[in-house]
């Protein structure tokens, strides 16, 4: 047994100290970022924002609306082949979504077939999504599905720690996806006690994939490792963190459900409008989607309620705005300053719950 006993960090555990800066406007701030990559020879521009992965906000109908606004849209992993030749047969902008599947047989029969019927190329992402980036056959999955789609931009993960980090872009993977534990909808934490605060998470993982950096023949800059903080984010401050941490693009379900565009029930309780987020190993999510929960896994993921937040593009304007507003308090020009430019301040839990706790005795 071992106690690692240095400080790690959630994002409610830090603010950004403001810096002197000569932007005059919020609308200087430019979020939108340009990205090449370790593996895949592609260039990607667009705004750094993904949704999750998740039946609510992994839909045909959220990447219709999200890709005019350069947002990718990882798709859930439940679609048939046979759907997405629907899809492909009115949709067409390959650089805002992701094909996402799992390591099982089955996931990769299914590439094989999306393959076989040229519908991966409408997509420029490949996201390979496991619970537990750690199991060592994952990595031989990540090879298989380069040596597949050596174009692709691949993403992989969740994992939490550097050494991981590397191994998955070696691997194969252009950006690991960081995170276990933190998702609103997630009780891995709850039932297994495994997980990492996920700003040092990021913080960590970020400064391993970027150390990892490939060259061209000529000897210019091909591509550097690349991360996702996946999870977590609870209001747009968490995003602006999330970035300041090092992270390159940021995914989300919390930000994409309970909206007039999102997927999923609405339920009316009490003149409330309410719909309904649940996390892709819930039980509804299993029993929904395969039918059945296997007799040896126990649930880690929650099945809510979340009241109705309206119309997303309020959400996205408010989202943009927000960034844009960090930048200017930081004096960051662009998304790709704000780590430069971010001083983090650990703000003393301990204290502000004592505060709380006074003031509401008073
Ligand atoms: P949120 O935006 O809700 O904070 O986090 C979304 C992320 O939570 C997803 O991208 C995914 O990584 C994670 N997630 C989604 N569903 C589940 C689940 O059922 N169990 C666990 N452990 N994580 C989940």
């Amino acid at each position: 047994m071992r106690i690692e006993e240095d400080i790690k960090l959630d994002y409610s555990d830090v603010l950004l100290k403001p810096k002197r800066s000569t932007l005059e406007s919020r609308k200087e701030v430019r979020i939108e970022r340009r990205f090449k990559f370790y593996h895949s020879p592609k260039i990607w521009e667009g705004i750094p924002i993904m949704t999750a992965n998740m039946a609510t906000c992994g839909t045909f109908e959220m990447a219709k609306f999200l890709a005019p606004h350069k947002i990718i849209t990882t798709f859930h992993k439940y679609y048939s082949v046979e759907q997405y030749i629907d899809f492909f047969k009115e949709f067409n902008n390959p650089n805002y979504i992701a094909y996402t599947l799992g390591s099982r047989d089955e996931d990769i029969s299914q590439l094989q077939e999306m393959i076989a019927q040229n519908l991966i190329d409408n997509f420029s992402f490949i996201c390979i999504d496991v619970p537990n980036g750690y199991i060592q056959k994952f990595l031989k999955t990540i090879t298989l599905i380069r040596e597949l789609c050596s174009e692709h931009i691949i993403i992989a993960g969740n994992v939490v720690s550097n050494e991981m980090t590397e191994e998955i872009i070696l691997a194969g993977a252009d950006i690991v996806k960081v995170g276990i534990g933190p998702g609103s909808a997630c009780t891995t934490r709850r039932m297994t006690g495994v997980g990492y605060p996920q700003l040092s998470a990021v913080i960590e993982c970020g400064d391993a994939a970027h150390g990892l950096c490939k060259y061209n023949t000529d000897g210019s800059k091909k591509g550097v490792g690349l991360i996702i903080a996946d999870g977590g984010l609870v209001y747009p401050s968490c995003a602006a963190k999330a970035y300041c941490g090092g992270a390159d693009f940021i995914m989300s379900g919390t930000f994409f459900s309970g909206f007039e565009q999102s997927a999923g029930e609405t339920v009316e309780k009490e003149g409330q409008k309410f719909k309904e987020y649940f996390g892709s190993s819930s039980n509804k999510a299993m029993k929904e989607f395969y039918g059945k929960k296997e007799s040896h896994r126990a649930s880690e993921g929650r099945y809510t309620l979340i009241p109705h937040k309206g119309d997303l593009a309020d959400f996205l304007q408010d989202l943009f705005g927000a960034l844009r507003s960090t930048g200017t308090y930081i004096g960051a020009r662009k998304l790709k300053e704000f780590p430069k430019r971010a001083t983090f301040i650990r703000v003393n839990r301990q204290l502000n719950t004592i505060h709380e706790k006074y003031t509401q005795g008073n």
